[in-house]
């Protein structure tokens, strides 16, 4: 499986800001797009919401915010294709016990050739550093390559 996650300039300096935003805790969101099952293509990403849980471990999000942004997006025909947290600065970007777990129980909500994507962020060095995770059939959790589709002009 060589599932690919396509993406821009304008979604990363998004999560930037939501990540830097929240510095010593957890932020995150929901992920936008269409998927594939050769390709999920990233068109934006939500916050937590105003009502959100942010902890330097963990992050519960705003049911309702997500409720009425998903609503929002579905009318410009974007999907919700997974999800994106951060991890403090000095941690690792691997899935957490939990974050696996989390991922799994998205999963089960998907055609399973179309599997959703998850996205871990840090705020170090002065740059964003992310890797992008998938669930494959055999329920492992994969770390898929990101292609930055950004239109130089
Ligand atoms: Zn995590």
């Amino acid at each position: 499986m060589n599932k690919k996650v396509l993406i821009n300039d304008q979604v990363f300096k998004k999560m930037n800001e939501l990540t830097k935003k929240y510095e010593n805790v957890e932020n995150g969101g929901l992920i936008y797009g269409r998927l594939n099952p050769r390709w999920a293509l990233v068109e934006d990403i939500s916050d937590a919401g105003q009502n959100a849980v942010r902890k330097p471990y963990g992050v519960s999000f705003d049911p309702e915010y997500l409720n009425d942004y998903t609503l929002r997006k579905i009318e410009e025909k974007l999907y919700v294709i997974g999800t994106w947290h951060s991890h403090p600065s000095g941690s690792s970007l691997t899935p957490s016990s939990i974050d696996k777990k989390t991922m799994l129980d998205i999963f089960k909500h998907f055609d399973h050739s179309f599997s959703p994507i998850s996205c871990i962020v840090k705020w170090e060095n002065n740059e964003l550093s992310k890797s992008f995770f998938t669930i494959a059939p055999n329920l492992n959790l994969v770390e898929i390559p990101f292609c930055n589709i950004t239109s130089r002009s």
